[in-house]
């Protein structure tokens, strides 16, 4: 795996782990990535991006 930019301390690390995927839904988009650890944990897990876990709330 390529070194990524920790996007909580802004540090590069050879060992990112993915803590969000963008859409492009608001502007950035792309993968975000942190360091293992602190930083990774600091951020909310992401749920599966397909997830359907709201039958409620489907209908618009
Ligand atoms: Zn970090």
């Amino acid at each position: 795996m390529t070194p990524q930019i920790c996007a909580r301390c802004q540090t590069t690390t050879k060992q990112p782990v993915v803590v969000a995927i963008g859409h492009g839904a608001s502007g950035g988009g792309g993968t975000v990535y942190a360091c293992p650890g602190q930083c990774a944990d600091s951020f909310p897990k992401q749920r599966d991006p397909f997830e359907q876990t709201h039958p409620a709330r489907r209908q618009r």
